[in-house]
């Protein structure tokens, strides 16, 4: 059944599929995610993609054959199905501005998308829209991606003509938890490079993450009775304010934009008699993050100096590397990007990701994949809206990249 892009994204909106961040170590988190997949293997399968697969964790995979007749390599496009644990997906009911005005956005006569809040909105003035009913996230990260990778492959359908390579598409359960990549096969994916859909703003390119760390610090107070307690008593609480006054008060996420890195206080559990504080630190340059793990651990050793040694311990792990080494290191993903948004007349910007993605992770583990834009804005709550036209021209996007590694 043909469908157009609008169709087939409130289609999926429709479909509740939040996960659960409570569930994490099973995945999919949420049974409910396969009721989309289904819908999406099926789809798959009348659009002509080969040996269609939705496995036991929830992932869908399918493969459009080439039809050319020289060697190009496989190009993947992913997206994620889950929405985001943050605000409820159940009962999505989008609703189609044809035509914005450029004003205020009533969404229901109690929740009013103001251009006052969301500077961004004059700009799309005449622009089709797709918002919420107020009462529910909208959905678009990612369904604006599956939308868009979905109609790619039926103008490859409709138009058996149109050379292309092999085309291999994944869609994924539980990105919004960090699972996204837990089980995804990228031997059988079988791509050379890919692209996740999950980005924002169309003209965005995304091929730059955080290198993210955490911290625990332990304090270990000396518990005396308070009223015998002079020159005597250590209090582990003091102790974990103290440490936290230590670090750089600028250099927190609430004071930070861009490629500044960051420390920041997660959480503390203390008593008088020990703490515990657990902090994470980012940086997109790897030795300015090594340098923020430095500073961390002189604060550690000036307490100790005056404390005694051991009062203060800190055991510092890696979670995850900026993506750009990767990408850096196999440029052809993000090279074709750029000058598929420019055949588009679209000049493209690098957007370094405060954040890491699902494409991140699976740069490391072998398969580069930058992140494109689709469309979608303000995620995870009422206020999310798509712009039709950007999620049409990430369609174009999608089918660009492909006939430029036919052509090459
Ligand atoms: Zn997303």
């Amino acid at each position: 059944m043909k469908m157009n892009i609008e169709e087939r994204f409130i289609a999926y909106c429709r479909i509740d599929t939040q996960s659960d961040p409570a569930n994490s170590d099973v995945t999919p988190s949420t049974q409910k995610q396969f009721d989309l997949a289904e819908v999406l293997r099926k789809e798959l399968i009348e659009l002509g993609l080969e040996n269609v697969e939705l496995d036991e964790h929830c992932y869908v995979y399918g493969w459009l054959p080439s039809n050319t007749n020289h060697e190009v390599p496989t190009v993947g496009f992913i997206a994620h199905m889950d929405t985001a644990p943050d605000y409820t997906g159940t009962g999505v009911n989008p609703r189609v501005i044809a035509c914005y005005d450029g004003k205020d956005i009533e969404l229901n006569p109690d929740v009013i998308m103001k251009v006052e809040d969301f500077p961004d909105l004059p700009a799309l003035k005449g622009k089709r829209l797709i918002v919420t009913d107020g009462n529910t996230l909208l959905g678009g990260d990612d369904k604006a991606g599956i939308a868009c990778i979905m109609d790619a492959l039926q103008y490859y359908q409709l138009h058996p003509e149109v050379k292309h390579g092999r085309i291999a598409v994944c869609f994924t359960p539980d990105e919004e938890i960090g699972n996204g990549p837990k089980y995804f096969d990228i031997e059988k994916f079988g791509a050379e490079f890919a692209y996740t859909m999950d980005g924002g703003n169309i003209e965005e390119v995304s091929d730059e993450t955080f290198n993210a760390a955490s911290a625990k610090l332990t304090f270990h107070g000396f518990s005396i009775h308070p009223g015998s307690g002079k020159d005597k008593l250590i209090n582990a609480a003091s102790l974990a304010c103290q440490y936290q006054t230590l670090l750089p008060q600028y250099m927190t996420p609430e004071h930070t934009s861009g490629r500044e890195g960051f420390i920041h206080l997660i959480g503390i559990e203390a008593s008088s008699a020990s703490a515990v504080s657990e902090y994470i630190i980012r940086d997109h340059d790897r030795t300015k993050l090594q340098e923020k793990k430095d500073l961390m651990k002189a604060a550690v050793d000036y307490l100790n100096v005056q404390y005694g040694q051991g009062t203060v311990e800190i055991e510092i792990q890696d979670s995850y590397h900026n993506m750009k080494e990767v990408l850096d290191a196999h440029p052809q993903s993000v090279e074709t990007a750029y000058r598929a948004l420019k055949e588009l007349g679209i000049e493209g910007v690098s957007d370094p990701i405060r954040g890491g993605t699902d494409g991140a992770e699976l740069s490391l583990r072998g398969l580069p994949c930058p992140n494109l834009g689709n469309g979608d804005r303000n995620c995870h709550g009422r206020y999310e809206y798509c712009v039709v036209e950007e999620m049409q021209l990430a369609a174009e996007l999608i089918k660009k990249i492909v006939a430029l590694i036919e052509e090459a």
